[in-house]
């Protein structure tokens, strides 16, 4: 598999729209790696996890074809990973696609309710919109994709995934929290190939919020090799990370060195 992380931001992005703090001065000073838009992947060409509303962005900047994606997986409905508006642009008028097909979405009840009833002016024709549920299992473009819970939008169900294309498998966990007791047994045992870590608060500490920092994401993957749910080797990332973290890119990989985890930046592609 082909995972190319379009955006590695928290909700504001890293510059943020209107933000004069020194990080964001630095990373508009400095540039590239630096720059971080909102959080979303691109599976093999074919396969979306959220729909910031910088995609379009994205589009421009990566030269993207998204007309072949058939398939989006959303963790949740707060804004950052969830920008329903651009999604309408896929019906005609707005976009003149070689095959007739629809995009099928996945995502919590919040998120197809957003689809379902529609937005003032918009319709959502070329999308097909379905609830899945925490433990619940997918079958579609040669992956299996299984959703787990996070801890972060009580009472709304985040959602993290595990995709596995019969060779490799990855865990996906955006905004997650620490981890659920049923997310943990559901990990255990499965010898993943890479996971991507939730690292909003970069060097800091969140434990009991709703994201995590460095500290809690060395923990979960110490307890992930400790239950098998990842193999030895595994890749490990971390991305997501907001402005209040205060570290740029290379401070960043200053701050994990030695620790074997991956600093994602926008426009980083993996191969496992
Ligand atoms: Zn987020
Ligand atoms: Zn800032
Ligand atoms: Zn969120």
């Amino acid at each position: 598999m082909k995972i190319r992380y379009l955006g590695t931001a928290a909700a504001e992005g890293w510059p943020a729209v209107f933000c004069q703090c020194e990080p964001c001065l630095r990373s508009k000073e400095q540039g590239g790696k630096n720059v971080r838009t909102r959080s979303s992947i691109l599976i093999d060409d074919h396969t979306l996890v959220d729909f910031p509303p910088d995609t379009y962005l994205h589009v421009l900047r990566d030269g993207l074809d998204l007309g072949k994606v058939r398939r989006l997986f959303v963790t949740h409905s707060h804004e950052d990973h969830f920008y329903p508006q651009d999604l309408a642009m896929r019906s005609e008028p707005y976009s003149h696609l070689k095959e007739d097909e629809k995009l099928t979405l996945w995502g919590n009840a919040v998120v197809v309710g957003m689809i379902q009833r529609g937005m003032v002016g918009l319709e959502f024709d070329m999308v097909a919109a379905r609830i899945i549920a925490p433990k619940e299992m997918v079958q579609t473009g040669g992956l299996t994709v299984t959703a787990l819970l996070a801890k972060h939008t009580e009472p709304e169900e985040s959602l993290l995934y595990i995709f596995d294309d019969g060779q490799k498998a990855f865990f996906h966990a955006y905004d997650s929290g620490w981890y659920p007791a049923e997310t943990w047994e559901m990990l255990a045992g499965r010898a993943l190939d890479l996971v991507n870590f939730d690292c909003t608060h970069g060097p800091i500490s969140n434990r009991y919020g709703g994201h995590m920092g460095i500290p809690e994401v060395l923990a979960a993957r110490e307890k992930m090799l400790e239950l098998g749910a990842i193999k030895p080797d595994a890749k490990c990332v971390i991305t997501h990370f907001t402005h209040n973290c205060g570290l740029l890119h290379q401070e960043l990989e200053k701050e994990v060195s030695g620790s074997g985890l991956i600093v994602a930046y926008d426009g980083m592609e993996l191969e496992i």
